[in-house]
């Protein structure tokens, strides 16, 4: 689909005196032969609906909306480019702008029903695309594996693939392999949940302003079944405190996970998930980390209030010690029962 002759994005710009606004990390791409590349890295669009995070002044827009899809939706928390985005919308009949912040935008209905797939089956025609502000990227990345564990949010849709760009360093952490230097709970969390590829480099001075790091595109498809198959929040749990401290061994950082005077569930934990205790955190596999959330989680059955145990909140802590005095008092009433019936 060819778009009617518009001004350029230059043009756009000048006009409604759009300078970038480094609050919410506003870096354009002018180039629509860029443009064009980023979105043909989602894969084949045509009729399907698309979601766009961050549109600024559109010039991703313009090569999603030239690939002839149903319709697309944009989020934009900044209110200046409504106007250039109104043009695209007017010419195209296809285009919703949608003013807010996509950390709290919610994709529940956003699309049509009839576009639903079963999770086990082939994703939906339902993309997500983003140029990403480097300030929200990380938080959003997450916020998405949650929805995604869940099925819900647009992934009540089905397995709606996702094409997003991140500061290079972090590109190269969602797909870093065991014992890569940058491998982090990043990796495990996304890898766990999807198959994740970085398509393309694209150099900080193909921006403007050119920001002073490059630029990684990475392409998300959820996985039919997770690595993992445990609530989000526990795998997050057990992969955050495992990465706690990057250089220590893991049993060292898996004492967080315990209160002091249960610190012998660290050597039940390893020994359940049959992990050498001194390996580096880098080192640990997706299918270890399994073996280490499947122990953990048979803890948490047993002694449902570990995982709600966080050393690092003291309200958690004291709320654990209510708990022991509870048993404790319930362990002495039982000794005082058990000993009336000897006498
Ligand atoms: N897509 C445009 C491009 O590639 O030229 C702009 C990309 S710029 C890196 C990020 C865009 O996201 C900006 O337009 C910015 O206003 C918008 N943005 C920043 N924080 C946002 C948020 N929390 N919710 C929605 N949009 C946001």
């Amino acid at each position: 689909m060819r778009l009617p002759p518009l001004p350029t994005i230059r043009d756009l710009i000048r006009m409604y005196k759009l300078s970038a606004v480094s609050k919410l990390s506003q870096n354009f791409i002018m180039d629509m032969t860029l443009n064009h590349k980023i979105v043909q890295n989602a894969g084949t669009l045509t009729g399907c609906c698309v979601c766009e995070v961050g549109p600024g002044p559109g010039g991703i827009t313009r090569a999603i909306l030239e690939k002839d899809v149903d319709h697309l939706h944009v989020i934009e928390k900044d209110r200046r480019f409504f106007p250039g985005l109104q043009m695209l919308a007017d010419v195209t009949g296809k285009l919703t702008a949608h003013h807010g912040d996509v950390l709290r935008f919610e994709m529940n209905n956003l699309f049509p029903e009839s576009f639903i797939t079963p999770w086990s089956e082939s994703p939906p025609k339902i993309h997500i695309i983003g140029n990403l502000p480097f300030s929200i990227a990380t938080p959003l990345i997450f916020k998405y594996m949650e929805s995604i564990s869940t099925h819900s949010d647009a992934w009540r849709y089905g397995r709606v693939p996702l094409t997003l760009t991140f500061q290079k360093e972090v590109a190269e952490r969602m797909v870093a392999e065991p014992n890569a230097e940058d491998r982090c709970r990043v990796s495990v969390v996304v890898q766990n949940l999807c198959h994740v590829t970085v398509k393309k480099i694209i150099p900080g001075s193909a921006f403007v302003p050119a920001p002073d790091v490059d630029v990684g595109l990475v392409h998300f498809v959820p996985k039919k079944k997770p690595i993992i198959d445990l609530p989000y929040r526990l795998v997050t749990k057990v992969t955050r405190t495992v990465f706690h401290h990057r250089q220590k061994q893991l049993k060292n950082n898996l004492k967080a996970l315990f209160p002091d005077d249960q610190q012998n569930l660290v050597d039940a934990m390893i020994g359940d998930a049959d992990i050498d205790p001194g390996r580096r955190p880098i080192s640990i596999t997706n299918e270890e980390f399994k073996r280490l959330c499947v122990a953990y989680s048979r803890i948490c059955d047993r002694l449902p209030y570990i995982l709600n145990y966080d050393y690092r909140n003291p309200s958690s802590k004291k709320n654990y010690l209510s708990i022991r005095a509870v048993e404790e008092e319930l362990n002495s009433v039982e000794l005082q029962r058990e000993q009336s019936k000897t006498f």
